[in-house]
């Protein structure tokens, strides 16, 4: 089996070949940050613009790096949703487009999906699990009975994880996007400041991380009308020891509950360090409990996830025909299977 996947949802033109949902022959991602860089967040209309330049490019690439042709191919893969609705548009098009002309299948593949099937990248998914996805836009704890199954137990209440990180980055005057940034001025700083931790009701899974971006504002600005400097290093860690703390606990409550086999990472914030560190303890204190984390370049936007993803939903007979759309607002509920 020869899967095609395609990723356009935010800012990476990806396309990747994953032979038989596990084995990557090629993951080409054309990155936009330095597009992005001077306005201090992602344009959607740049992001389009780039899209339609680089996607065939990418695909043409991912091909050739796999030494696949589009006759060996068994399916298309394509990010449908969520994301920003004029690069969603570009992917699901293009896949379309070539679904149609070489006769293949088309498979949507929820973009939060494929961050979770990054794992499957790079060892088996045993069941029932627990995933903790952290990424620019969400940060969730999702239950999976089996493949293609997604309850969702948890999500934030407001600002996602990575949100957060690049908030309190740009505070820190670091360039975007500041996660990278924070994670390594934390590794130099100590968490000498006891930022709030929002535990939320007792049992509930969600996550909330205005107050702390609040808190970490009104640190800086108090300091700052003392005519005091707080070492930028510090902040780091204390706000990164304060996210961590909340997602690594809330983690392993539910991993107790739903008594996992696995605990997976997902999202473009399971590259931090902290946070793989914290939860690579938690776990080693639970015998039977096992820990998958992606490499980095798994972790932030790609489509070889996409392609993992899609290889199992079309092995569950998932197919969309040329009326698919893109879909923004794409629920992870709703793309589950029963
Ligand atoms: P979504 O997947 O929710 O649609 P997205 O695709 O924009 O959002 P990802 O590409 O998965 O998000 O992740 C990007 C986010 O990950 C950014 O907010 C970035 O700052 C954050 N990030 C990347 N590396 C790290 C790191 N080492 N530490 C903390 N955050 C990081
Ligand atoms: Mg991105
Ligand atoms: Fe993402």
């Amino acid at each position: 089996q020869y899967i095609l996947g395609i990723e356009t949802s935010c800012d990476e033109t990806a396309a990747a070949i994953v032979k038989n949902g596990k084995e990557i022959l090629s993951n080409i991602v054309a990155s936009q940050i330095e597009s992005h860089k001077r306005f201090g967040g992602v344009v959607p209309e740049i992001a389009s613009r780039h899209h339609v330049e680089q996607i065939t490019l990418v695909i043409e690439e991912a091909l050739e790096q796999a030494e696949v042709k589009f006759s060996d191919l068994t399916g298309i893969a394509v990010t449908s949703g969520p994301g920003l609705v004029g690069a969603l548009l570009i992917g699901v098009e293009t896949a379309k487009t070539l679904a149609f002309a070489h006769s293949l299948p088309l498979i949507p593949v929820h973009h939060i999906a494929g961050h979770i099937y990054a794992n499957r990248l790079v060892s088996e998914m045993e069941f029932p699990l627990i995933a903790l996805v952290v990424s620019g836009g969400h940060t969730e704890l999702i239950y999976m009975k089996e493949h293609g199954h997604f309850q969702v137990i948890g999500e934030t209440r407001d600002d996602a994880a990575g949100e957060a990180y690049d908030k309190v980055a740009r505070l820190l005057d670091l360039p975007y996007p500041g996660g990278p940034h924070i994670d390594r001025l934390a590794k130099e700083g100590r968490a000498t400041i006891d930022f709030p931790r929002a535990w939320l009701e007792e049992g509930s899974f969600d996550f909330s991380f205005s107050g702390l971006k609040s808190a970490v504002i009104n640190m800086l600005h108090n300091a700052n009308q003392r005519g005091e400097q707080l070492k930028a290093e510090d902040v780091a860690a204390s706000f990164q020891e304060s996210v961590t703390e909340v997602l690594v606990k809330k983690t392993m409550i539910a991993a107790k509950k739903y008594e996992a086999k696995q605990i997976l990472l997902a999202g473009g914030v399971a590259a931090n360090r902290g946070l793989r560190e914290r939860l690579s303890e938690a776990v080693q204190s639970v015998g039977h409990l096992q820990l998958v984390i992606p490499p980095f370049h798994l972790c932030t936007d790609n489509a070889a996830m996409i392609a993992a993803a899609g290889t199992v939903f079309f092995e569950k007979g998932i197919r969309a025909d040329l009326s698919l759309n893109a879909n923004p607002g794409l629920s992870l509920s709703r793309f589950s299977i029963e």
